[in-house]
């Protein structure tokens, strides 16, 4: 597997993800996928072994207290967010929207950068309104 190739102005937040159900096994892949997961933190050695061979490169821990002492890590994942939501602060709130393309959306939901348009689908978050050919 490789890493997609980013780059950052700023460097990125280390990051752990708690609890691997459902939705965590999709914030472990992501995080991953940026670079910024340190470590993986669940209650089950079995689910956090299978992560280790994935993820050899990531770090696994079994107590909530073992990422309070990592001074490497900045932030904690506990939970999946809405779709295209942009979320600051501790604990983080949505503050506002992003586009696909990372620039954060106005309140009519459409971007000034490339153009998409998305409409608010409630608890699923934002889907983009796909573009109708013809006229
Ligand atoms: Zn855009």
């Amino acid at each position: 597997m490789t890493a997609p190739n980013i780059s950052t102005s700023k460097p990125l937040p280390g990051v752990a993800v708690i609890r691997t159900g459902y939705w965590g096994k999709n914030l472990v892949r992501v995080h991953q996928r940026l670079g910024a997961l340190k470590l993986i933190c669940d209650k089950d050695e079995t689910v956090l072994g299978r992560f280790k061979e994935i993820y050899p490169e990531v770090e696994v821990c079994l107590a909530v207290n073992d990422i309070l002492e990592r001074e490497d890590i900045q932030a904690v994942v506990t939970k999946n967010v809405l779709d295209h939501a942009l979320m600051a602060g501790n604990p983080a709130p949505r503050t506002g929207w992003v586009c696909a393309c990372g620039k954060r959306l106005e309140e009519d939901l459409a971007c000034s950068v490339c153009g998409a348009e998305y409409r608010d689908e409630g608890a699923k978050g934002l889907a983009k309104i796909e573009e109708r050919s013809g006229g």
